[in-house]
C-alpha cells in the first residue's frame, strides 16, 4: 500500500479498519485537557471499560458470599483459573492444558527454572541475549550461583555483532553449536524489550534442544503481540506477564506455558502447593503431592481473585478479536508509523534512527529510535505535550502503535508533533 503523510489518508485507513471499535473501550489519559497518543502499552496496557465489571463482580460476590464464594460464586473462585486455559491458549498457540496463570513473571520463570534447569558438572551452560531484561539477567545469576556455579563462567551471551542494534540468528545457532554438550538451558526473550526484535522461537528452540538443553522463552512482550505457536514449537516452558500488551493492569498475574511432553514426568523437580495438587483432592487435605497433570500442577497458592478478574476481561477481549486480526493491524500500523518517521526524517534536519529490524518478520508493535541528536529534551517535550513515550539509556524512545487502541490518525497526529518538538528543542 502507498502511504500518506496527510490526515486525510489516516482517516480513510481508521475509516477501513475492522478493530477500530475497540478504541473506544479503553480509557485513555488526559494531557492538557486533551487524549493523549499512547505509546506505551508495552509496558504497562490501558485499562479496556469492560475490566471494572469483571473486579466489580468479585467484589460483589465477596460482600454477598465471602467464604462461600470459592464454590458458589457465578464465577467461581476456587477453580477460576481454570477460565483462562482455553482463551489463553489460543494467545500463545498451546493446548488448554499447557497454560495457566499464577504469581508474576519473574517468580515463576523461578519456579520454572527450578523444574527446567538442573545443572552437572558436564552440562550447566546457560544461553541468553546479551542486555536481556535485568530481572532477567538477576534471575540468571542468581539461579546459577544458587547452584554453586559461577555466572561469569555458566552465563553464554549472544552478543550484537559491532555496529548493529539487532542479534542475528546466525549467531544465536553459532553459539549453541558452540557451547554444545555443556548446554543445559537457552532462556532468551522472544520478543528484545529494547529494540522490538522477534527471535526465530521455533529455530532456536529446536537448535537447543538438539544438544540436549531445555529451552524457555520470557514471552513479556510477545504475548497478546506476536504469532505464537508454543505448543507446535516444542518450547519446554515459556511465562509472560499480562499488563503489558494484555492489559490486566499493573503487576498482574503472569501466565505460564508448560509443553504437554512434561506432564507426564513426575521425575521432574518442582516446588509444590496446594492449588497444584489433584483438583479432586485437593480438599481432602492429604500430605502427599500429587500434581495435577498439566501446567496447573505448578500452582502453588489459592490465586488472587481480584488481579485475575482484570486478567479474565482482557483474555476474553483478545478471544473476541482472535490474533489474526491483531496481528493484520498490528503489522500495517507499525509500518504506517515507520513511514510517517521518515517523512519527518525528511521534513527537518533531524538525526533519530530507527534501531527496531524493518523486516516485518523481525518485529512486532514497536519502533525503538535512537535519538542520535535531539536526546533526552525531544523525550521530554513529548511527554509534555501529550505523546506517552518511554525513554531507555542511553537515548532510546520506544514507541508501541498497539493494535487494539490506537489510531491511523494518532500516528499522522504524532508525525506532526514530532516535527514540532524537535523544532522546539
Ligand atoms: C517487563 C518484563 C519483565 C518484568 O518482570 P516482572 O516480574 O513482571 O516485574 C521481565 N522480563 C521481561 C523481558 C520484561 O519485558
Amino acid at each position: 500500500m502507498e502511504f500518506q503523510n496527510t490526515r486525510e489518508f489516516a482517516k480513510q485507513l481508521d475509516a477501513q479498519d475492522k478493530l477500530a471499535k475497540y478504541r473506544d473501550e479503553f480509557i485513555f489519559p488526559h494531557v492538557n485537557g486533551k487524549q493523549v497518543i499512547y505509546f506505551t502499552g508495552n509496558s504497562l496496557g490501558l485499562q479496556p471499560k469492560r475490566t471494572k465489571a469483571y473486579v466489580d463482580e468479585v467484589m460483589n460476590d465477596w460482600a454477598k458470599l465471602a467464604v462461600e464464594g470459592h464454590f458458589y460464586a457465578d464465577k467461581p473462585w476456587w477453580d477460576y483459573h481454570e477460565r483462562f486455559c482455553n482463551p489463553l491458549s489460543k494467545i500463545v498457540g498451546a493446548l488448554p492444558s499447557e497454560v495457566t496463570v499464577m504469581n508474576t513473571l519473574t517468580v515463576n520463570l523461578h519456579l520454572l527454572m527450578v523444574t527446567f534447569y538442573q545443572p552437572t558438572d558436564k552440562k550447566y551452560k546457560i544461553i541468553c541475549e546479551e542486555k536481556a531484561f535485568p530481572s532477567d539477567q538477576y534471575m540468571l545469576k542468581t539461579q546459577v550461583k544458587f547452584h554453586g556455579y559461577d555466572p561469569a563462567d555458566a552465563i553464554v551471551e549472544i552478543k550484537r555483532r559491532e555496529g548493529e542494534h539487532n542479534i542475528r540468528l546466525e549467531d544465536v545457532l553459532a553459539k549453541i553449536d558452540e557451547v554444545g554438550d555443556e548446554l543445559a538451558l537457552v532462556l532468551m526473550g522472544g520478543v528484545n524489550y529494547y529494540t522490538g526484535q522477534v527471535f526465530d522461537m521455533k529455530t532456536i528452540t529446536k537448535a537447543g534442544q538438539d544438544k540436549g538443553a531445555y529451552v524457555g522463552w520470557d514471552l513479556a512482550h510477545a504475548a497478546g503481540n506476536i504469532k505464537l505457536e508454543l505448543h507446535e514449537w516444542n518450547v519446554d516452558f515459556a511465562a509472560w506477564c499480562s499488563y503489558k500488551y494484555m492489559n490486566s493492569g499493573p503487576g498482574n498475574a503472569s501466565g505460564a506455558f508448560v509443553h504437554e511432553m512434561h506432564h507426564n514426568d513426575l521425575d521432574l523437580p518442582r516446588f509444590a502447593g496446594w492449588w497444584g495438587h489433584n483438583k479432586e483432592r485437593r480438599f481432602l487435605m492429604e500430605p502427599n503431592f500429587d500434581p495435577v497433570r498439566g501446567a496447573n500442577g505448578w500452582q502453588l497458592s489459592n490465586l488472587p481473585i481480584l488481579s485475575l478478574a482484570p486478567y479474565l476481561a482482557s483474555v476474553e477481549m483478545f478471544d473476541e478479536v482472535g490474533m489474526d486480526a491483531l496481528i493484520k493491524k498490528r503489522d500495517c500500523i507499525t509500518s504506517y508509523l515507520e513511514f510517517i518517521l521518515h517523512e519527518i526524517d525528511k521534513e527537518v534536519d533531524s538525526t533519530f534512527e530507527i534501531i527496531t529490524p524493518s523486516n516485518p518478520e523481525e518485529r512486532a508493535c514497536q519502533l525503538s529510535v535512537f535519538l542520535h541528536g535531539e536526546g533526552r529534551p525531544l523525550f521530554e517535550w513529548l511527554m509534555k505535550n501529550g505523546v506517552i513515550t518511554d525513554w531507555r539509556e542511553p537515548n532510546v524512545i520506544r514507541l508501541a502503535p498497539v493494535p487494539l487502541y490506537s489510531s491511523y490518525e494518532d500516528m499522522y497526529e504524532f508525525g506532526q508533533k514530532l516535527k514540532e518538538g524537535i523544532l522546539a528543542t
